[in-house]
């Protein structure tokens, strides 16, 4: 079976377990660096960029979560998981793991407006998803192997490169799991790959 590793060191990482889960793929809550060798693909929740990266280092997650990413394994970032994969953030001077070719507006929606819905249509995933914001960045700018999947307002929210997916959006609060089967997908591909 597809063992899919979900950050666990801060964020909505149960909700995740349970999306991955339902479609049909193993989930393990990954909270030591060690784990990243059982898995194959794996999901940085939502939650709060700042404090994860804090944990990331505390952890010394940080060159494992590199290593993971640039052998070709799979990589979702969620919300604060897509800040956490971007390289560049606007605004701050360093980035965290820099994997995508991104630059990112963080809270890019507004502060004041902390959390709202909307129907999007996510290329090669739906033409009907309800995604659900909490205080979301958005893609501002995109490198050219960067593909973008979806978009709000007018903003990019969900894009993928290679074995890098993200979503500014939590796929993972509500019960349409197609952006979750789309990454298991991409992880099986990549096992195959990987194998060969
Ligand atoms: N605004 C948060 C951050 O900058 C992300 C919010 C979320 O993950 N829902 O980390």
């Amino acid at each position: 079976m597809t063992k899919i590793g979900v950050l666990g060191l801060q964020g909505a990482v149960r909700e995740h377990v349970q999306s991955i889960k339902v479609s049909g793929a193993e989930a393990i809550v990954i909270k030591k660096k060690e784990q990243l060798d059982e898995i194959d693909g794996l999901v940085l929740p939502g939650g709060e960029s700042t404090t994860m990266r804090r944990l990331i280092d505390q952890y010394d997650f940080f060159t494992p979560l590199q290593q993971f990413g640039k052998q070709g394994k799979p990589i979702f970032g969620t919300c604060a998981g897509l800040i956490l994969l971007a390289k560049e953030i606007v605004g701050q001077k360093q980035s965290h793991l820099g994997l995508m070719d991104i630059k990112i507006e963080r809270n890019g929606f507004g502060r004041q407006r902390e959390s709202f819905e909307a129907k999007l249509t996510i290329t090669g995933v739906a033409d009907d998803f309800e995604a659900v914001f909490i205080r979301a960045p958005y893609i501002e700018e995109v490198g050219k192997h960067v593909e973008t999947l979806a978009f709000n307002q007018g903003k990019c929210v969900a894009a993928r490169e290679g074995n890098y997916l993200c979503s500014a959006f939590h796929p993972e609060l509500t019960r349409d799991h197609r952006l979750m089967q789309y990454f298991i997908n991409m992880v099986e591909e990549s096992k195959k790959h990987l194998a060969s």
